[in-house]
This record gives C-alpha cells, structure tokens and sequence, in this order.
C-alpha cells in the first residue's frame, strides 16, 4: 500500500483526498500557492509546501511537482480533477522518477485526452459515437463540407477541450462560418491546441455518464450512471445518481458499453464514460480519466469510496468488488454551489464568507474548503462547495435536497442555491423527465426572492422566542 501521496490540487478536492488519505492511514502532503495560504486543503494535509507567489504556475508544473514529491519521500500523486489530472506529461514524468501515478497510463491519457482519437478508439472497439468528421478539421471548407453531409446543427468542438468550453452549437453554414474562427482562438487560449473537430448536435440529448473502476490486472466494473442534463453552457449544475430516466434495460446497456469501452483501451484506476442519450438512442461522447467533481453521487448509491479505490489500484491491488458485489440503493443530488450571481448571468462572486453553516441530519453531505472567515480568492475555480443529499426514493431525495438547500447558510457572497431550490420545485423536474435543455427553457426559475419566505421567517422567529422562553 502507498504510504505517503503529495496532493497536486487544492479546494475540496484536496480535503477530499485528504480525508482518504487520514481513513487509509496515508500520510498526505498538500501545496498551496500565496492566495491558498488559508486553504483548508494546507491546514487538513498532514504536511504542506509553498509552491510560489504566483496563483497558479505552481499547480500547473508538473516537473517541479514531480520533483517535490521525491524530495518529500512521497510513494504518489494524487492530481484530483481540473489541473494537471489529464496531463499525460504528469503521468509520464511520474513513471520516471518512479512517484505512482494515481490514475491510468500517460498513453491513455494521452488517447482519450484527444477525443477524436477518443472517438476513434471506440469506433475499433464498437462504441457508438455521433456521427462526425472521422479526425480533426484541416480548414473552414472541410467543415462545412462536413457539416453539409452529416447536416445541421453540428457541434464545433476543442479537440483537447474540457470544462464545458470551446464547444459550439452551429445552425447553419453562416452560424458555422464565425463560430469557427472563435472556437479555434477559444481552444487555443484555454487548451493551447488549435485542433477542432465536428461532431452530429443531438437535439435535447440526456448527458448520462458510467464510473467505472479498473485495476492492474484486467478487471473492470461500473458503477452504475449519472445523469448530468442539469447543465448550463454546457457545464453541469446538478447531478443525480441513478438517472430517473433511465429503465432497467437502459442502465445494463450504457453499464457494459462503458466497461467495454475501458477495457477497450487498457484502461486502469477511475474514470468516467460520458454518453448522449436521446430516445434509445446511446452515443459516446467523451472519456474523462480521472476522478469526477460528481463521483460522491455514486458513492452515496453504492456505498463504494471511490478515491479509496483509486488509491488502492494505484498500489497494485485488486478491486475490493466484483460487478455482482456493486448494488445501487436509493437516489442521491448533488448540488454544485457556485459562488456565483443567477440572478447577474451567473457573474462569479468572489470574497469574504462572513457565516457559513453546513446543512446536517439524515442523508447529507458536504464537500468544500470553505469556512466562516474564508476569503474565496479570484483565481480559481467558481464552485465553492458540494452539497450531496441521498434518500431512498427520488420524490423523498428532492424534499431533502429542498430541505438541506434551505438549512445552509451562506453568506457575504452571492450563490446558486436559491436557484437549485427553484428547480426542484418545477414538477417536470420533479417527474424526472428533463434533458440538457432544461436550464435554458426555464429562464423564469432566476425570478425567485432574495429573501426567505415569511414561514421560515416565522419559523424561526417561533425557534428563537421557544429558546429565549426556555420551552
Ligand atoms: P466533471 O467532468 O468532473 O464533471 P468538469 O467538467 O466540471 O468536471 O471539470 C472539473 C474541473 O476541471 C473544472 O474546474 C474544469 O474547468 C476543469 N477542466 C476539465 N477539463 C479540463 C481541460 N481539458 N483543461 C482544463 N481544465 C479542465
Ligand atoms: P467537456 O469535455 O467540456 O465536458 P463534452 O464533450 O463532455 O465536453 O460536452 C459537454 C456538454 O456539451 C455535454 O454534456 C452536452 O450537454 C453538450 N454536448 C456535447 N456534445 C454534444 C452533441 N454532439 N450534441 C448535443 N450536445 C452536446
Ligand atoms: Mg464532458
């Protein structure tokens, strides 16, 4: 077993591995740069390092984090998500200083980095994907000529992209025209890789994605599916496990394609297959190879830690599971609560979190770094805190997640929990049958009140007076 991981993260993600780390008896070491010097991640890590001035060059060098993690006696590298985690120079630089990647081969990362060569991998291997151009686009003219066969709309996108940028949706051969020159300038900023590519838009597609786990000799499992159609500019908001959407039949489907599509590539350690689906129709869509910011979803269905697996693979171990070892109960939400403005076009709101206080009682969880007196600094990341709630039944999971939204306190910057809470209260969400339309059908959900309603005013004038009464 490895003995002591140096974190290449920061935030919740860091405290995330923190925490299996401390469950594993791991020593763990975190790295801070000047704005993350009260960082929870640096006060939880049982050791910690600077690693510059600069916000983030420190969290994006994989050679001097390589090199800090041999000078600290590390066995590992844990790079959470976001950063270097699909950095095939990471993985690479690991194997030859002889640190541990946690995560799959950097030939892997590499192939299902590049997702036409991702795409490419599957057609082999006899994953469906969207129709789309069969590498990337050498020019406009290839485009459109493409997009003219495969026909609109089309989805413009950043090779090597992620995040939910540098993808576009085309309607037409104008539309494709100037998008194009903008997604490549968008790539190349972001990515640094002008490669685009085209792919089929799938109208009012379901995002439904499996976690699959891998270890070193050969096996492979899922974990059931996710569905992420919660999105806003293509970047998801909410996520539950299991889809509601999904029958029986549908799930044993998306399952074994993404178990075939892993062991398609060689794959080992956590990762996460992410399809389309529209009517029964099931398409790839993209492999990330790394642990996902909704992986505590499938952990609150299943009861499997999955950065504990992830550690124990990247020892060398077996699974500790079989497929028929892996039972889903129950639904679990997660709620991504992003210090942003809803209500200002979801504006980030960075600063000072004057009081924060962390929703409880049954089937709640919350993963953040954040704390009463935290500064969220500008630099980063606008999602400052996970709230997962987990019931038996979909209809009593929503009343919880309405019910833990409405117990948290947060305050001093602006969030999108109230704007969660409206969702949940729309009965087509409620009925479970919503797709990766449903935020921007809905506009109307960002007219809610800043302020509470007058019952839990009341409420909790009642609470205070019962209390100052001694009742
Ligand atoms: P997930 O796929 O785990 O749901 P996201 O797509 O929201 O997560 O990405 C998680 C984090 O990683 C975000 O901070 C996002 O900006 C970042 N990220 C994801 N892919 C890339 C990439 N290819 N390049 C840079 N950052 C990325
Ligand atoms: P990223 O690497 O940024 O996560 P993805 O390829 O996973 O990019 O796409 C992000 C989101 O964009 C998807 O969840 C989906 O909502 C939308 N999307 C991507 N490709 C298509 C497509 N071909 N048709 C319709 N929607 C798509
Ligand atoms: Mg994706």
């Amino acid at each position: 077993m490895l003995k002591k991981i140096l974190i290449a993260n920061r935030g919740e993600i860091a405290v995330r591995i923190v925490r299996a780390c401390a469950e594993m008896g791991i020593r763990s070491v975190a790295i801070y740069t000047d704005p993350d010097r009260y960082g929870l991640h640096v006060k939880r890590a049982d050791e910690a390092y600077f690693i510059g001035d600069d916000p983030l060059a420190g969290y994006l060098d994989p050679r001097r984090l390589v090199n800090l993690a041999v000078e600290t006696g590390c066995d590992a590298i844990h790079p959470g998500y976001g950063f270097l985690s699909e950095n095939a120079d990471l993985a690479r630089i690991c194997a030859e200083r002889g640190i541990t990647f946690i995560g799959p081969s950097a030939e892997v990362i590499a192939r299902m980095g590049d997702k036409t060569a991702a795409r490419a991998s599957m057609i082999a291997a006899g994953v469906p994907v969207t129709p789309g151009s069969d590498g990337n686009l050498k020019d406009l003219d290839e485009a459109l000529s493409v997009a003219a066969e495969i026909g609109y709309p089309v989805m413009l996108k950043a090779t090597s992209g992620g995040g939910g940028r540098g993808i576009r949706r085309c309607d037409s051969a104008e539309d494709l025209r100037q998008q194009y020159p903008r997604v490549i300038s968008e790539a190349t900023k972001a990515f640094g890789s002008a490669e685009v590519f085209l792919e089929k838009c799938i109208v009012d597609p379901k995002h439904i994605e499996v976690q699959i786990l891998a270890d070193s000799q050969g096996n492979v499992v899922h974990l059931f599916e996710r569905d992420c159609s919660i999105q806003r500019r293509n970047q998801k908001l909410i996520e539950i496990a299991p889809s509601p959407q999904l029958t029986e039949e549908q799930r044993g489907y998306v399952g074994e394609l993404a178990v075939k599509a892993a062991q398609a590539v060689g794959y080992e350690n956590a990762g996460t297959v992410e399809f389309l689906l529209a009517g029964n129709e099931v398409y790839f869509m993209e492999m990330n190879t790394r642990v996902q910011v909704e992986h505590t979803i499938t952990e609150q269905i299943t009861g499997v830690d999955i950065v504990r697996e992830q550690i124990r693979v990247a020892s060398g171990l077996p699974l500790s599971y079989r497929q028929e070892d892996i039972q889903y109960r129950g639904f679990a939400i997660q709620f991504r609560i992003n210090a942003e403005d809803p209500k200002n076009d979801f504006l980030p709101s960075f600063g000072r979190i004057t009081r924060y206080y962390a929703p409880g009682g049954p089937g709640v969880r919350t993963d953040t770094a954040i704390y009463s007196g935290y500064t969220i600094p500008p630099y980063f990341d606008s999602m400052c805190l996970k709230l997962v709630v987990w019931a038996l039944t979909w209809e009593e999971a929503l009343n919880r997640g309405s019910r833990a939204l409405a117990d948290m306190r947060l305050q001093g910057i602006k969030n999108t929990s109230l704007y969660y809470e409206q969702i949940l209260q729309h009965p087509q969400f409620r009925k479970g049958d919503f797709n990766t339309s449903f935020v921007p059908s809905h506009p109307e959900l960002l007219n809610y009140s800043e302020k509470r309603r007058p019952r839990e005013v009341a409420l909790a004038i009642a609470a205070a007076m019962a209390g100052y009464t001694g009742l």
